[in-house]
């Protein structure tokens, strides 16, 4: 008796500058991946600046009911946003996650083993559909000038279903460490950010609503005993991660600080080209690379790839291809140790290509 084939159709969502380039490479790491048994097939969509100008939408309607109807998972590239409002558009990959009701940001930041400095291996959660992103602005004129205010939404059902998605990830990542006989610093934690202190209400929510998936667990089915809960405020967090970065496993966060501290723990390291993410919901994954379109390297072949390679990893976790997963970070991870072939922004001569061919090889 044969197994089941499994039939893959993934969404490709180049969007603009480097997105594209890093884009091909994810696809080839995809391609390299198919055995008899795991087949993926490849649906080009549009998005993005590029597509505004043409047709005057960022995002069509026939890109997301593509993605509902005919795919199983998708990734996206990066896509420019211009830096002063432009009457009609807004940012694709945000009104993607809201369409799409992908919830959760998942963003792995791992430093490279060997390299001098902290060995940094944390996972950010960061909740994706509220806070101010809800993009409720409003803006008046008083006596004493301009006045411009922001809405702050948390509700009690976001917080908690990113809750469950940060001590789950706590507990699979502990499995993956004890399978490898390997350890975290500080053991299976989640470390919960806020700013409660001074937003009582809305930060006090969060804060409340992620403990309350925790304490349900205690007295259910106890899958999350092993997992330590801690609460850091944001400021303090920020220093903390600077100072003490391998102090941190899994880090919740709402919204805005979720933003905020992943492209700060982007920098410890060494790269925005190094940091993959996954847009995840209840059923779909988009992975994508943390960092944007990069106009100033567009089109030069230079773009570091291991972004989107690892976002195709964290993609395939989602889908319950962790296998596939860790033979893909195996790969980046041998890479980026051995050193040889590095791209620009690490400090080497390697162009885009020549990074994934390595990678290939190693696969
Ligand atoms: P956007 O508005 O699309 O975010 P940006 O100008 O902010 O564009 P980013 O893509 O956020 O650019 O990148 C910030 C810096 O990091 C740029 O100098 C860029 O060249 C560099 N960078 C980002 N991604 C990569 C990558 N994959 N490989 C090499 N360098 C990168
Ligand atoms: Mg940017």
């Amino acid at each position: 008796m044969s197994a089941a084939v499994r039939n893959l159709r993934i969404g490709l969502i180049p969007g603009d500058g480097i997105g594209k380039e890093v884009l091909t490479s994810g696809r080839q790491v995809l391609e390299a991946l198919q055995s008899p048994s795991l087949k993926f097939s490849f649906l080009p969509l549009s998005a993005g600046w590029g597509t505004f100008k043409s047709t005057g939408t960022a995002l069509p309607d026939s890109t997301v009911d593509a993605l509902k109807a005919e795919c199983d998972a998708a990734l996206f590239g990066a896509v420019s946003s211009p830096s002063t409002k432009v009457p009609g558009y807004t940012s694709p990959i945000v009104a993607l996650r809201k369409k799409m009701d992908l919830y959760a940001n998942v963003r792995p930041v791992k430093s490279v083993r060997g390299v001098k400095g902290p060995q940094v291996d944390m996972v950010i959660v960061r909740e994706n559909t509220e806070d101010l992103y809800v993009k409720e602005e409003r803006s008046y004129d008083t006596p004493e000038g301009k006045v411009a205010e922001a809405i702050k939404r948390i509700s009690e059902k976001a917080s908690r279903r990113i809750g469950k998605i940060a001590f789950e990830i706590a507990v699979q990542r502990a499995q993956v460490r004890a399978a490898n006989r390997s350890e975290h610093p500080t053991g299976p934690m989640v470390t919960i950010t806020h700013k409660s202190n001074v937003l009582s209400q809305s930060d006090g929510l969060f804060r409340e609503s992620v403990r309350a998936v925790f304490d349900a667990d205690r007295t259910g089915k106890g899958l999350y005993s092993k997992v330590n809960l801690e609460e850091q405020i944001v400021d303090s967090m920020v220093y903390k991660l600077f100072r003490n970065p391998e102090h941190y496993d899994v880090v919740v966060a709402p919204n805005l600080y979720g933003d905020i501290l992943s492209d700060g723990a982007a920098a410890l390291v060494g790269s925005l080209g190094l940091v993959p993410s996954a847009n995840v919901g209840d059923g779909f994954v988009i992975g994508e690379p943390c960092h944007g379109s990069a106009p100033d390297i567009e089109g030069l072949g230079i773009a570091n790839p291991v972004a989107t390679i690892r976002s195709v990893g964290t993609m395939l976790e989602f889908m319950g291809l962790g296998e596939q997963a860790a033979r893909i970070y195996q790969a980046v991870d041998a890479n980026l140790e051995e050193g040889k072939t590095l791209s620009p922004d690490l400090g080497g001569k390697a162009k885009t290509e020549e990074v994934v061919q390595d990678i290939l090889r190693r696969l």
